[in-house]
């Protein structure tokens, strides 16, 4: 019989990025599994917020805007990201909200396919993916097709302008053959943007290697950026000199202080660029990004792969009623392990009351995300631990965890 508690003190105990955690401001007792949703706070950043705004801002005011580098920001930053999902420094930009940057995208994607409508995506694809698609279909500008998973390449035909998967599902953690879908949807003449707000800092990702033609992607979940960070956003080189995104904002013009009456797109990827990049959120967003930069994607993945394996393996043995639907192979899923039980919310609450804190998701869903700079072996097997004994205790039927927050 496996001592599990032996095992997780012998794995972190040869953990090579053990000492990360240090750099994280986290309670010693705290199983933080919810690191997929909202990043731990770099111990880094609080004092680099204050630098930027008594110094930055404080005493350099407006002069900062040169002085201290904030308009090439939303560039440098996005060429810092660049290596951590296979892009080439001049492909990524730091701006706005994911669903911003997928407006911008699937437009300008539309856009370069005249005569195709159609922006095929997954049903049960993350909500705002759909809900961007479908206001476009609103304005009469696209043609939304969902199909199931499995069925995503059959339903690529000559009518489908654009593909927008996401890379990592949120629910499930399944993970999508980036290469195989680009090219099955380069082959039927449509273009690919990939959602990676599950991936970037978690998986291996090769957007240039895939041959991707857009992504996506958020920075306060694995990058740390903290809450509402701003998200980036990817174009492969060979479509910008192209490129029309819809919201034309001065930011993305060419020439911002010529203040023209006409609007004439930047030629890099910045012309991705709509109104002042928000300076304090991009800041917060690359010293966690430095961070995972640090680290390096490779080492990042080994060790989110061992942990959730452990979990996986600890879970199937001491808390069998709760099926794991995450794939098996750790090969096919992001940095999460997700499990299904009736009473998901309030087992979910009750974990967190034992300073487990994973998260819930509709409408039966547990689900433990592994940040691998942060998590240790000992926080996974807390969560089996507990889980187990509030099963056997009933404690989750206090009525208190059945209450629903706005958030969850
Ligand atoms: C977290 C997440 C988002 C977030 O979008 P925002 O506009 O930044 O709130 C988008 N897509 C996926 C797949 C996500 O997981």
């Amino acid at each position: 019989m496996t001592d599990w508690q032996a095992e997780a003190v012998r794995l972190d105990a040869a953990d090579p990025l053990a000492k990360w955690r240090d750099e994280f401001l986290l309670d010693g007792e705290l199983a933080y599994l919810d690191g997929n949703s909202l990043g731990a706070l770099p111990k880094a950043t609080p004092a680099r917020i204050a630098d930027v705004v008594e110094r930055e801002w404080g005493e350099g005011l407006i002069g900062s805007w040169n002085s201290a580098g904030w308009i090439d920001l939303p560039r440098e930053l996005g060429a810092k990201i660049a290596p951590l999902i296979g892009a080439g420094p001049r492909e990524v930009v730091v701006a706005d909200s994911v669903s911003v940057n997928l407006f911008k995208l699937i437009s300008a994607a539309l856009a370069l396919r005249q005569g195709r409508k159609v922006v095929l995506s997954e049903s049960g694809n993350f909500p705002t993916d759909l809900y961007m698609i479908e206001g476009l279909e609103g304005q009469g500008l696209a043609e939304r097709r969902l199909a199931e998973r499995g069925a995503i390449a059959e339903a690529l035909d000559d009518d489908v302008a654009l593909l927008l998967l996401t890379h990592v599902h949120y629910k499930s953690g399944e993970m999508f053959d980036m290469a195989r879908l680009t090219k099955a949807a380069h082959d039927a003449g449509a273009l690919v943007l990939w959602d990676l707000s599950h991936s970037a800092g978690a998986v291996p990702v090769d957007l240039n290697g895939a041959g991707a033609d857009f992504a996506v992607g958020c920075g306060y979940k694995y990058l740390n950026g903290g809450p509402g960070a701003p998200a980036f956003a990817y174009v492969a080189e060979r479509h910008l000199a192209a490129l029309k995104q819809p919201l034309s904002g001065w930011m993305g013009h060419k020439a911002p202080f010529a203040f023209s009456d006409d609007y004439e797109p930047a030629p890099g990827v910045e012309k991705l660029l709509c109104g002042t990049p928000p300076i304090l959120g991009m800041r917060a967003l690359e010293v966690g990004v430095d961070l995972v930069s640090g680290i390096g994607i490779p080492a990042l993945v080994e060790k989110s792969r061992a942990l959730s394996e452990f979990t996986r393996a600890a879970m199937e043995t001491l808390v069998p009623e709760l099926p794991c639907i995450s794939p098996d192979d750790s090969r096919q899923r992001g940095s999460q392990l997700s499990f299904a039980h009736e009473n998901a919310y309030e087992l979910c609450q009750a974990l967190i009351a034992r300073h487990v804190v994973g998260d819930f998701r509709a409408p039966d869903i547990l689900r433990f995300g592994f940040a691998p700079a942060y998590v240790r072996f000992a926080d996974c097997w807390r969560a089996v631990r507990e889980l187990r004994d509030i099963l056997d205790s009933g404690e989750w039927r206090k009525p208190e965890y059945a209450t629903r927050a706005a958030v969850t």
